[in-house]
């Protein structure tokens, strides 16, 4: 029986992939000199801000970047992040809260994100969605542990009241959140609410690729009755 529905934030709550993917390609790209486009970014999605910069260093310089560049890059990152205003809330994505409400599911947020006023962020635009209770940020999730590894997820599970990884869908947006939720072994939907090819999320693993939050709010009864006895 399905019981609760886990939920990435970036580029499923918020629209703020493309605000990160500008910030990365400014700070990358505009200022240090590396050479990609803002895709890229969409597909490093979900691994940290360390990861990012080390994975540019390794490909473009052939070495890794020192804790020194790690920092003060990251720094600057977000500075231009914060610079680029307030991500807005995704299309539909109320629309799916409201009907996970509405069937008495829990909602469990489940983000790589280490923002201090995530809580804010939210109650704002979801006001009583989202107890703290069932949240699953960055400070949860040691070292090396983080999407594309299901620890996340399966800490989710744990928030949730312990319940079975057949007893809950991941919603995500990203190739590496997609994997998680799969090697957590829940069944997973792709929102491909970003530039890429639908294609990778099918490839990471998704049991289901839907192209918007209101899409998967149009179909979230008929999805759930498909998948999951009642
Ligand atoms: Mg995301």
């Amino acid at each position: 029986m399905l019981k609760a529905v886990l939920f990435d934030m970036d580029g499923v709550l918020f629209d703020s992939m493309k605000n990160h993917a500008e910030a990365w390609y400014q700070t990358m790209c505009e200022h240090h000199g590396f050479v990609c486009d803002r895709t890229l970014f969409y597909l490093y999605e979900g691994s940290t801000g360390a990861q990012t910069i080390d994975a540019l260093f390794c490909e473009q310089r052939g070495r890794h970047a020192t804790e020194y560049e790690i920092e003060t890059i990251y720094r600057e990152k977000s500075t231009c992040f914060t610079q680029l205003g307030p991500a807005e809330a995704m299309s539909g994505a109320y629309d799916v809260l409201r009907k996970v409400g509405a069937m008495h599911l829990t909602p469990v947020l489940v983000t790589g994100s280490g923002q201090a006023s995530l809580i804010d962020k939210l109650s704002r635009e979801y006001p009583g969605v989202f107890t703290s209770d069932h949240i699953v940020s960055a400070k949860d999730c040691p070292i090396g542990q983080g999407k594309p590894h299901p620890y996340p997820y399966l800490m989710g599970l744990q928030k949730a009241g312990g319940i079975a990884p057949s007893e809950a869908i991941v919603v995500e947006n990203a190739p590496m959140g997609v994997q998680a939720g799969h090697a957590a072994g829940i069944f997973t939907i792709g929102v491909n609410t970003g530039p890429l090819d639908p294609q990778v999320l099918t490839d990471a693993g998704a049991d289901l690729v839907l192209g918007s939050m209101e899409e998967l709010a149009q179909r979230f009864e008929t999805v759930v009755a498909t998948h999951f006895a009642l």
